[in-house]
């Protein structure tokens, strides 16, 4: 049976300006028509009719940049026993569910528990977002790797990289995360210093490629940043000195390479109202953000193609929080359109899904979000639980408020509360 919600204002995620009085129409999971109720007729038959008055119905938000093993703790050593972990895991994809982020890139998980985790959710035995998963984050011998103990894979050298690459496809991931410079989490990491030289670099993209899996790299520094555009990465992470040289900007452009800024970090930690942050990780986000934000404004205006990451999981940093990023890219230099379009058609984009989902056209899946309050007019909208009515994924209702009058048969077979 097909599902009309109708009475609607429709975000539909492609960049394009609101339709009002839209119609959406759903049918086995997918979105079967999705426009002005002037261009819709009205068919016989059986159908379940959801009339919004008016609400703002956008697709399921994407967030290009998560760590579900993290929870927001303040030392980000977050070591949990095994079956404590998944759980972990578990519960922090719910909450972006909750939150009305149906589809989420992990880009460093935890011993590989992020991947039976995802196999829970698919079976359907729980709730959850759509995961991207990149398994572990590969990096050369660095303090991160004993830092962050099960998020790490070492690997030194050209053979050892392309070890570390067949290791993660292995295991089911569909991006490889590289670390490409210092980070500011870690508190001997030098941001700005350029961790992988260009050969391992090559053969790290070499090797994804070989496998048809895009890249990601987390890079700081804008010489790192430089070399890996050159290897030919498809995303790049934080880039807070990208600024530093318009030529790299340029390439990025051309080469189609995107820019996940992740602000929220270092928003988080600046804000925070009392002094549970240890001093050195105050002073380093403190130094680097107004270089983000600059280096995000620089590449938006040159035209790289930008997609919201949060980096939830990060200190402070609290999964189903995540749209709040889209506000302070929004603050950055982003008109408020092209904010959403970088936490959904974009970032589908980003992850290589964007010819299924991402976007609220006819032949996607319906993963959608309703909101009360325009987001248009306050992005932080977004992030807030009493504006969200309810969340889809795959046509059904995955989320809603207890108490809820929807139709019982739109009900997925798990429904989370908001
Ligand atoms: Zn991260």
């Amino acid at each position: 049976m097909d599902t009309v919600i109708k009475k609607i204002t429709l975000i539909d995620g492609s960049g394009r300006a609101p339709i009002e009085n839209a119609v959406i129409i759903v049918g086995e999971g997918k979105i079967i028509y999705a426009g002005s109720a002037y261009g819709w007729n009205e068919a016989e038959g059986d159908t379940i009719v959801l009339d919004l008055h008016g609400q703002y119905v956008l697709p399921g938000l994407i967030d290009a940049h998560v760590h579900l093993s993290g929870s927001g703790e303040v030392d980000s050593q977050f070591y949990a026993p095994t079956g404590q972990m998944s759980l972990k895991i578990l519960s922090n994809a719910q909450k972006n569910l909750a939150a009305g982020i149906t589809t989420v890139r992990d880009l460093g998980g935890w011993s590989e528990l992020e991947f039976d985790v995802r196999r829970s959710i698919q079976r359907g035995e729980f709730a959850g977002p759509r995961m991207c998963l990149a398994g572990r984050f590969i990096s050369i011998t660095e303090a991160g790797a004993d830092y962050y103990v099960g998020m790490y894979r070492v690997a030194d050298g050209v053979d050892e990289v392309r070890k570390a690459v067949r290791e993660q496809v292995k295991n089911g991931a569909d991006v490889i995360k590289m670390g490409v410079t210092g980070a500011v989490l870690v508190e001997s990491g030098v941001p700005g210093a350029t961790h992988f030289n260009f050969d391992e670099m090559q053969a790290l993209v070499e090797e994804a490629k070989k496998f048809g899996k895009p890249v990601a790299m987390h890079a700081h520094g804008i010489d790192g940043i430089r070399k890996a555009v050159q290897a030919g990465v498809n995303t790049l992470e934080h880039g807070t000195y990208l600024y530093q040289d318009p030529a790299v900007i340029g390439q990025m452009v051309q080469r189609g390479v995107f820019l996940v800024p992740t602000l929220k970090v270092g928003w988080d930690i600046i804000l925070a109202k009392n002094s549970i942050i240890p001093a050195w990780i105050m002073d380093k986000n403190k130094a680097s953000q107004g270089e983000a934000e600059r280096s995000l404004k620089m590449a938006y205006e040159a035209g790289v193609p930008i997609a919201m990451g949060s980096d939830v999981g990060t200190p402070l940093n609290y999964h189903g929080e995540n749209a709040l990023e889209a506000y302070w890219m929004h603050k950055a230099g982003l008109s408020a359109m092209d904010a959403i379009l970088a936490a959904t058609g974009n970032a589908a984009r980003a992850l290589g899904w964007d010819s299924w989902m991402g976007t609220l056209e006819a032949g996607n899946v319906a993963d959608l979000i309703v909101h009360a309050k325009n987001p248009l007019e306050d992005l932080r909208v977004l992030a807030d639980k009493e504006s969200l009515q309810f969340v889809m994924k795959n046509g059904l209702i995955a989320a809603s408020h207890a108490g809820d009058v929807l139709p019982k048969e739109l009900f997925a077979k798990h429904v989370l509360t908001i």
